[in-house]
């Protein structure tokens, strides 16, 4: 790497590069739309604010990452030396259904708008996610955003995006790049190094140190990998691999996307990707053995799924309880990947069962939010949970205190505590993936017995010293893993068909 450095900033006029982001990523069955809203409460900046946040000072996700891909970006433009990193715009929501048109509209022309008035640009370098879905568009809102990005900035500027790993990509996105890198790490901890090397090989190409020739592969895989977690086997096997390639210094970049499954995308599936320097026969060669250990690894199935019922049993007798809170994982009602968090289905069995357990549960309820917020604390009130509007959970009546109120960037909640539990009712999906989400309605994740998370895997970084044991729990919503096997497919898909190889498949996919 201090070898790649030193190359850089050689000779020339300094290199104009701008950067930005639109981020989501979206789930097909929410009832929840995403909206202008959405990106504005969460992460919405340009300009000056832009780069202010993307500096090493800065914060550029507020809470959950202060230093994520555009502040990667701009560290990799600054240890080039003689690069103007000219900030556009940068927009981000939380996981939720698909985006409205007119919100898809705004964030393009937010981008395009500022592209107009950047000036002359060398290169244009993106953070997307890659499983965006827009209401109403048949195509991958991705493969819009370059198209229009590109025609702003004419046929002779370099593009160069990075993803999240759960990206789908299709033939369209990667025509209109140099390039392409993804994150390296599930859970995903490595977004700013994930920028810097997008910035490294776009600098590069740039300054002609590098020219790129890309292969990639679509494996007919929906779901597999075991965990899917980056160090844990099956998937450690091919992040290793990736890394010993990338020590090769003709390989540029090798990137494997293991897809979110929740879209209505089409031409779903698993992915690789290589980039290396000039060399077509090794880019080709790699991206094949890439795609047959990744094919190896999604022969193993993602964790058994466990009942609400046997969920609360398995807690009860846990050893780990006495070190933390067990963890039930909502797999079908997962916010972290699109779903509304709406779900009564804890709760219900939580308040029917019969246990002392003491548990921390989000639930989606705009409307119960809207008629607790104004009731004095302290109010004991009888109540009816619906869950989100639109998303068909069974009603549950609960007696309980208005414990709390907190409004903060994980939104607007009240903590309703009925008996052991303590339910936070909230006006937007909720995502508590950090122990504040808790913490700002007076209670401490560490003195309860479960808490019951809406994402995968994201909250396990911020819960490492807290929550030992970790549940998937299979209820019914919108991010159903058996949902998702059980979807018809243009062309037999793992793990619903037993193939048992995926050539037929990559051949489909990539059209
Ligand atoms: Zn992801």
């Amino acid at each position: 790497m201090r070898r790649l450095f030193k190359a850089l900033g050689r000779g020339g006029r300094p290199l104009r590069i701008g950067y930005g982001r639109i981020f989501h990523e979206a789930c097909a069955d929410s009832p929840v739309l995403t909206t202008e809203a959405d990106f504005r409460r969460m992460h919405h900046l340009e300009g000056a604010k832009l780069a202010e946040a993307a500096s090493l000072r800065g914060t550029e996700l507020k809470s959950f990452f202060p230093h994520a891909e555009l502040t990667g970006f701009v560290a990799a433009a600054r240890a080039a030396g003689k690069v103007e990193a000219v900030p556009l715009a940068s927009s981000l929501a939380i996981p939720g259904g698909p985006v409205t048109r007119e919100c898809f509209e705004w964030l393009i022309l937010g981008l395009v708008r500022r592209l107009e008035e950047a000036g002359p640009l060398d290169g244009v370098y993106l953070a997307l996610h890659g499983s965006m879905q827009v209401v109403g568009l048949d195509e991958a809102p991705e493969a819009v955003i370059l198209r229009r990005v590109r025609e702003v900035v004419g046929p002779l500027v370099k593009l160069v995006a990075s993803f999240d790993l759960h990206g789908n990509i299709t033939p369209a996105i990667v025509r209109e790049l140099e390039l392409l890198v993804a994150y390296r790490s599930n859970p995903h901890w490595d977004l700013a190094p994930t920028g810097f090397r997008a910035g490294n090989r776009l600098i590069r190409c740039l300054r002609e140190q590098v020219r790129p020739v890309k292969a990639w592969r679509k494996l007919p895989v929906l779901l597999g990998g075991g965990t899917t977690l980056h160090m844990i086997a099956p998937m450690r096997r091919v992040f290793s691999r990736m890394r010993a390639m990338e020590r090769d210094p003709r390989v540029l970049a090798t990137s494997l996307f293991m897809v979110h499954p929740f879209t209505a995308s089409t031409e779903l599936g698993w992915s690789v990707h290589v980039a290396t320097d000039g060399d077509s026969a090794l880019a080709e060669k790699l991206a094949d053995e890439l795609a047959e250990l990744a094919w190896e690894a999604s022969r193993t199935p993602i964790p058994e799924l466990l009942g609400i019922d046997a969920a609360i049993a398995r807690a009860k007798v846990s050893p780990w309880r006495k070190l933390g809170p067990v963890t039930f994982v909502d797999t079908d009602d997962t916010v972290g990947a699109g779903a509304p968090g709406g779900s009564t289905q804890i709760v219900r069995a939580l308040v029917e069962g019969s246990h002392s357990l003491r548990a921390l549960i989000p639930v989606h309820d705009p409307e119960l939010y809207a008629a607790l917020v104004t009731v004095p604390l302290g109010t004991t009130v009888e109540v009816v949970l619906r869950g989100t509007p639109g998303y068909a959970q069974p009603p549950v009546k609960l007696c309980g205190v208005v414990a709390a109120k907190a409004e903060s960037e994980f939104g607007k909640r009240v903590r309703l505590e009925v008996g052991g539990l303590e339910v936070a009712i909230s006006a937007e999906a909720p995502l508590p993936i950090h122990p504040r989400y808790w913490r700002e309605l007076g209670v401490s994740p560490r003195d309860y017995d479960v808490i019951v998370q809406k994402n995968l895997f994201h909250y396990r970084i911020f819960y490492a010293a807290i929550s030992f044991e970790h549940l998937p729990v299979m209820t019914r919503g919108a991010t159903s893993l058996r949902g998702v096997v059980e979807r018809a497919r243009s062309i037999p898909m793992r793990p619903r068909e037993p193939l048992e190889d995926w050539r037929a498949g990559d051949r489909h996919l990539r059209g």
